[in-house]
């Protein structure tokens, strides 16, 4: 059923809950995260990458995506991830993306601000005034896409992206309207080089600053037994996306030989895959409930 991303997630937190979010560059994927959420009985939220949202055939799967959440016997949000291009934006939601992470967390703090406020005013001059807004302040490293080992924010390392400054949240809240916010606590996208080190200290600064929730990324390595603090941070919502890569890629590895053999079988194959993706998402809906 369709799900405001924002109610979702606030509904989640006061349950002591965050909703995952789950990257899906493909349909079969997706299916296997609203199986994984109706088994839970729970909330989750399908992330479309911006490169994906930025082909014709990318907006046809938010479309695709869209239909499966509506039809879904349980909450499901779609949700534009990082994206910093207003075209590309407006192409989402007009395809279905009910949500949308308006990424200036690259940029100068001024120019972050002024690009969700942009990416409002787009949204609401094409009649999409309810659409939800994230936010990102403080930059990650790493690529979302392609996992190779990131330096942890706040490091001295060549190119680590910034910790979150909890002394600009209020502001930053304020002046954007963002619904959610991401933030940047040590974590990082991709693979994280040795022990993730997660700056508690600096999350619990960011969240009392702040009434809306807040959003982890890279969530991807960071053990089960830190995640499930995450909720009594006010983190509401956390990203998933390298390890569900990971998990499909072994078992493809593993399973296309059998399968060559067993008469080119395609459909079994998609049902190894579906059966990773899934046993994944139901161990992150188990994590961030408990
Ligand atoms: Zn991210």
């Amino acid at each position: 059923m369709r799900a405001r991303l924002d109610h979702l997630v606030v509904s989640a937190l006061q349950q002591g809950a965050a909703v995952p979010a789950f990257t899906c560059y493909d349909f079969t994927t997706a299916l296997a995260v609203v199986e994984a959420a109706e088994e839970a009985g729970r909330g989750a939220i399908l992330l479309v990458a911006p490169k994906t949202a930025g082909t014709a055939n990318g907006l046809r799967l938010i479309t695709a995506l869209r239909g499966l959440a509506d039809s879904a016997g349980v909450p499901i949000a779609v949700q534009l991830d990082h994206a910093s291009d207003l075209r590309v934006i407006a192409d989402a939601v007009a395809a279905g993306a009910d949500s949308v992470l308006a990424d200036g967390s690259s940029l100068p703090y001024e120019e972050n601000i002024a690009l969700v406020r942009e990416a409002r005013a787009v949204l609401e001059a094409q009649g999409h005034a309810d659409v939800v807004i994230e936010a990102e302040l403080g930059g990650l490293a790493g690529d979302e896409d392609r996992a190779f080992g990131a330096d942890v924010a706040g490091s001295s390392a060549q190119g680590a992206a910034g910790l979150t400054d909890s002394a600009q949240v209020e502001d930053f809240v304020a002046r954007t309207g963002a619904q959610l916010l991401a933030v940047a606590v040590g974590n990082v996208h991709g693979k994280y080089k040795g022990e993730p080190q997660l700056r508690w200290d600096v999350l619990q600064d960011i969240a009392v600053r702040t009434h809306i929730p807040l959003v982890l990324h890279g969530a991807s390595g960071i053990p089960a037994e830190e995640l499930v603090k995450a909720a009594a941070m006010n983190v509401g919502k956390v990203n998933f996306n390298t390890e569900l890569r990971t998990g499909v890629l072994i078992t493809l590895e593993a399973e296309t030989g059998p399968h060559r053999a067993d008469g080119e079988n395609l459909q079994g194959l998609l049902g190894k895959w579906n059966a990773s993706a899934r046993d994944f998402a139901a161990g992150a809906l188990s994590t961030l409930t408990k």
